[in-house]
């Protein structure tokens, strides 16, 4: 009683609203069903002030437009090492694939000495091996690079055909600067039907200090899917976080029957369903073993980088 005599009039009310809705004890309200008369414990109006503050919260975290840009609350990249260390070839486990599934449910990295391409879609973590199959990623797999979030879905959009991976990338950039901005991140899932997709994956090549460009050239295998069915997750980083990511698009595909996939290279996409999310925070988790600490990171190139990405040469 006291909690609520001193509570605002404003949460009293809405307390009182939403302890008469969720007790369903309406015997005393005789008077207005909005502001019934009952008698509560401090228990109850505290129950009642959480429930009112964690849909005051949910309310702030829905989507509002501010002259047509949307404003949303913080949503969270979880980042794996960075990408200038795996090009670098530190490709040591930094976390498993269990742990890093308890932070975001869609995301795109490799494993434990670049053992396959890692999709992540729908809270499972899959793995594209060097023929471009696609297998469960067990729990205790090691990941020395990954870039994951949970996606909310706040903007969807429904796109044509593209034949090339640049237009699809422009197309996905264009949609950004339309309703959001460029300066963010962005986690991106398109469900589709693709009459082709070039993708690669590759075996695992336990190293220290030998580049991934160098690694791949021993174990990538290159492969393409004709009219398919799938998903595709693609991360945006915008530039100026080079290196911590692939600036620009980062692309990886899986098909509908979640049995093949990989690292996109080419696309050509009859038709797809957009659901994508602008992030605006991020927490990178970096490798707790020294030796990650030998690794000069500057020196990964951003060309580099991109010849990695793109599979350019
Ligand atoms: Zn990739």
């Amino acid at each position: 009683m006291l909690f609520l005599q001193r509570a605002p009039g404003y949460l009293k009310s809405t307390a009182q609203f939403y302890y008469f809705f969720v007790t369903h004890e309406s015997k005393q309200c005789k008077g207005h069903p909005k502001y019934p008369k009952a008698e509560f414990s401090l228990a109850q109006g505290l129950y009642a002030f959480i429930a009112q503050s964690i849909l005051r919260i949910y309310h702030y975290m829905v989507t509002v437009t501010d002259h047509g840009r949307t404003v949303m609350s913080e949503q969270k990249m979880y980042q794996v090492s960075t990408l200038q260390a795996l090009m670098l070839g530190y490709n040591n486990s930094v976390i498993t694939v269990s742990e890093l599934l308890k932070h975001g449910d869609t995301g795109l990295g490799t494993f434990e000495g670049v053992d396959g391409e890692m999709i992540v879609v729908d809270g499972i973590c899959y793995r594209a091996t060097e023929d471009g199959s696609v297998v469960l990623a067990e729990g205790d797999k090691g990941v020395p690079f990954s870039t994951v979030c949970s996606l909310e879905g706040f903007r969807t959009f429904d796109i044509g055909a593209f034949t090339c991976a640049e237009e699809l990338k422009a197309e996905l950039t264009n949609l950004i600067e339309e309703h959001f901005g460029i300066n963010s991140m962005h986690m991106v899932r398109i469900d589709g039907e693709f009459s082709l997709i070039d993708a690669r994956s590759e075996y695992g090549y336990r190293s220290m200090h030998i580049s991934l460009k160098d690694v791949l050239s021993k174990t990538q295998k290159a492969f393409k899917f004709e009219n398919i069915r799938g998903t595709l997750v693609c991360v945006y980083f915008p530039d100026y976080m080079d290196g911590i990511n692939a600036s620009g698009w980062h692309i990886h595909f899986i098909s509908e029957d979640r049995k093949c996939g990989g690292h996109v290279f080419e696309i050509s996409m009859i038709r797809g369903k957009v659901i994508m999310d602008r992030i605006n925070s991020i927490e990178l988790k970096l490798p707790d073993e020294p030796v990650f600490d030998t690794y000069s990171l500057k020196e990964a190139s951003g060309n580099e980088i991109k010849q990695v990405e793109q599979g350019k040469s």
